[in-house]
């Protein structure tokens, strides 16, 4: 495999799947069955997942709620879908820990780099919720965080889109994919891969990110296989 530790962020709006709201059992199920996959053939697994399919705290801003109320609310949203994918993961029959940034104790365990690794180490996959655990950022900005604290070689965005593009390709038919961008192409452009924060996070400690669609099953295992299935972002 061409990595040993991965950091993989899902995000909350995928899990609607078919939807439009709340969380598809189906596209939990593709999930958890890549995830499998990917952690039976050795690679270490820590996962971070978005809320954006129950509660984000900028709409809830918009609408004249307290930001950090409505953060918080975005926090726990974020659990909400650690706990159904941990659940799935279960189903499958792999393990997995939910650990909390905010410590809620029996829910999650409380977050720590070193019980995160300790779980990987030990076959399980590691899924760390609430994002950071202040209101004001995100959960790509999370997930860029956990990458570094865990020691990933490579934190992988799975999303619906296959890779960065020169502009959104679902509104621009003539957009063109990248299969390889520096940090600084991505803020220049102000390509929408993940928000600045967390692209400048990976950028500062040289943490590459390989944006990838994780709805087609399959694709997890071959991007591990090495095969060019999305967009890698890199120094
Ligand atoms: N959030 C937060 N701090 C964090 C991560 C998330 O306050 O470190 C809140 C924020 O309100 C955000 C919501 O949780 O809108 C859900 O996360 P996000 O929007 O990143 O989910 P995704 O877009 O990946 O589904």
């Amino acid at each position: 495999m061409k990595y040993k530790r991965i950091l993989l962020k899902l995000s909350g709006e995928s899990l609607m799947g078919a939807q439009g709201y709340g969380i598809d059992p189906e596209r939990l199920a593709v999930y958890a069955r890549q995830i499998k996959e990917a952690a039976a053939s050795g690679v270490e697994i820590g996962i971070v997942i978005g809320g954006g399919n129950i509660f984000r705290g900028l709409s809830g801003a918009a609408k004249g709620f307290d930001r950090v109320k409505g953060d918080q609310m975005g926090m726990l949203a974020t659990v909400i879908n650690s706990l159904a994918l941990g659940n799935a993961l279960t189903d499958a029959g792999i393990d997995a820990d939910v650990y909390t940034a905010i410590p809620m104790f029996p829910i999650g365990e409380p977050y720590s780099k070193w019980r995160a690794i300790d779980s990987m180490r030990r076959g399980r996959v590691a899924i760390m919720s609430c994002g950071t655990g202040s209101p004001y950022f995100t959960t790509d900005t999370g997930s860029a965080l956990r990458a570094i604290e865990i020691e990933a070689d490579v934190m992988l965005k799975g999303t619906r889109v296959d890779g960065v593009y020169t502009a959104d390709p679902e509104k621009d038919p003539t957009a063109e994919k990248f299969d390889v961008i520096t940090y600084d192409e991505v803020l220049r452009r102000n390509l929408k891969v993940m928000d600045i924060t967390a692209t400048a996070l990976c950028k500062e400690n040289n943490m590459p990110i390989y944006v990838f669609d994780m709805d087609t099953e399959g694709n997890l295992m071959k991007m591990l296989r090495g095969e060019n299935v999305g967009t890698l972002v890199t120094c």
